[in-house]
């Protein structure tokens, strides 16, 4: 299956089997942050009442539809053990989770065509990496899709890695007795930039070669908080 034939799969699936229902989201300012309480009957508020900044609520509609279908799927799939699955391919219980899967694919493509709070986009491109191991494995995805996912997952553990170290860098009294310590996260430091030197590389081979028709704004955003 393409980009495009996932991308077209209705918005909503009836809920037949469907047993667990994930706790809704608040929706979440992408500017500062702050999460926006609704209730079920709206209304929905067009501004962040905290910073004022309009509020993007197709794209957050779109980003609760993915993380909905992702949290039933996976409830679904978690109960298939990994040798059942192996035997029998496609029983009805992993269609099901499979339809969530694809579901949630492509609403959070849906969704990151717009722009995320920063921990929404991170939890999203989580998902995303863990749809497209699934997906792949039942060919319903390109090998670049799969490459494409995982290497923006590799690269915020790798950003997050570097914050840490440098943090602890930070934290470390200077002198003889830490001199190796600091050496060695020193050394640390300069192979997760190199790794992520290569990384951003693939990430631009990856979105040269699947072209995407519409952006995807998945990767962080430098000094935007949180
Ligand atoms: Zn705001």
């Amino acid at each position: 299956m393409s980009w495009a034939s996932v991308n077209s799969i209705p918005d909503s699936i009836d809920g037949d089997g469907r047993d667990f229902e994930p706790e809704l989201e608040p929706l979440m300012c992408a500017t500062c942050g702050t999460e926006i309480e609704v209730g079920p009957e709206g209304p929905y508020p067009t501004v962040c009442p905290a910073c004022l900044q309009p509020l993007d609520l197709e794209t957050q509609f779109a980003y609760s539809r993915g993380r909905d279908a992702f949290a039933v799927g996976q409830e679904i799939l978690i109960r298939i053990s990994p040798r059942l699955r192996k035997r029998n391919l496609f029983t009805t219980e992993e269609l099901e989770g499979l339809e969530y899967y694809k579901q949630a694919y492509s609403s959070l493509q849906l969704a990151f065509q717009g722009v995320l709070a920063e921990q929404q986009r991170w939890l999203g491109v989580e998902m995303m990496a863990a749809i497209v191991n699934i997906l792949l494995q039942h060919q319903l995805i390109s090998e670049l899709e799969f490459g494409f996912w995982g290497s923006l997952n590799k690269e915020q553990n790798i950003q997050q890695e570097c914050v840490e170290v440098q943090h602890k860098m930070t934290g470390l009294p200077h002198g003889l007795f830490t001199f190796l310590v600091r050496l060695r996260w020193h050394l640390r430091l300069r192979q997760l930039q190199k790794a992520l030197r290569e990384l951003d590389a693939n990430i631009h081979k990856f979105q040269r070669l699947i072209r995407f028709t519409e952006p995807v704004n998945a990767r962080r955003i430098p000094d935007r908080g949180k």
